[in-house]
C-alpha cells in the first residue's frame, strides 16, 4: 500500500487563493458575509482532505485480534462523505464491507475508520473502493475481502446531467470473494440487505 503524505495545507495561502476566487466569480470578497469566507473555506478543506495525513497501518495500530472465527463479518452501511477529484464537489453514501478472517480480526469501529482515511481525499468513487479493498487485504491478510459502495454525485446532481436521484455503486472483491461464487452471492444479498436512503 502506498501513502503519499502531503503538507498540511497553510491557511493563509489557501485563503488568498479562495478570496481571489470569490472575485472571480464575479462577488465581492470584501462584503461583510463574505469577509471570513476565505479563512473558513481552507479549515473546512483541511478537514475534507485529512486523509492524505493519515495512514491505515498507525490507524489500525494493535486492534488486530488472533481469533479463530472463520465465518463473514460484515459491517453493513457506513456513511461515507467523499470529494469528486473532478469538480471538487461532494459525493456522499455507505460502505457495506465484509471480510472472511484467516485467523485475524480487526475491531469493528476501524472499519469505519479505514473507509474515511480515503475518503477524505479527492476521490473518484472506482477508486476509493478499490483502496478500502486493498487496505483491509493489506493489514489483515483476510481469505477474501468485499467493498461495495452506494453514493450520489452532487457533480451529476445539481449540474450536468442533473440526474437527482440516481445512485453510483461499486464495488471491489478480493480473495475467495472472488474466486467463491457462494461467499461472493452471500456477501452481494446482504450488502442489497434492506433498501437504503442516502439522505438519511
Ligand atoms: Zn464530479
Amino acid at each position: 500500500m502506498t501513502e503519499r503524505k502531503a503538507k498540511a495545507v497553510p491557511p493563509g495561502r489557501y485563503a488568498t487563493l479562495v478570496r481571489e476566487q470569490l472575485a472571480l466569480i464575479g462577488e465581492d470578497p470584501d462584503r461583510a458575509g463574505l469577509l471570513r469566507t476565505p479563512e473558513r473555506v481552507a479549515t473546512a478543506m483541511t478537514w475534507l482532505t485529512r486523509g492524505y495525513h493519515e495512514d491505515v497501518r498507525s490507524m489500525v495500530g494493535n486492534a488486530i485480534f488472533e481469533e479463530s472465527h472463520e465465518n463473514m463479518v460484515m459491517v453493513r452501511d457506513i456513511e461515507l462523505y467523499s470529494l469528486c477529484e473532478h469538480h471538487l464537489l461532494p459525493f456522499f453514501g455507505r460502505a457495506h464491507i465484509a471480510y472472511v478472517p484467516a485467523g485475524r480480526i480487526v475491531g469493528l469501529s476501524k472499519l469505519p475508520r479505514i473507509v474515511d482515511v480515503y475518503a477524505r481525499r479527492l476521490q473518484v468513487q472506482e477508486r476509493l473502493t478499490e483502496e478500502i479493498a486493498a487496505a483491509i487485504d493489506d493489514v489483515l491478510q483476510p481469505r477474501g475481502v468485499g467493498v461495495v459502495i452506494e453514493a450520489a454525485h452532487l457533480c451529476m446532481m445539481m449540474r450536468g446531467v442533473e440526474k437527482q436521484s440516481s445512485k453510483t455503486i461499486t464495488s471491489a472483491l478480493r480473495g475467495i470473494f472472488r474466486s467463491d461464487p457462494r461467499t461472493r452471492e452471500e456477501f452481494l444479498a446482504l450488502a442489497r440487505g434492506r433498501s437504503t436512503t442516502l439522505a438519511d
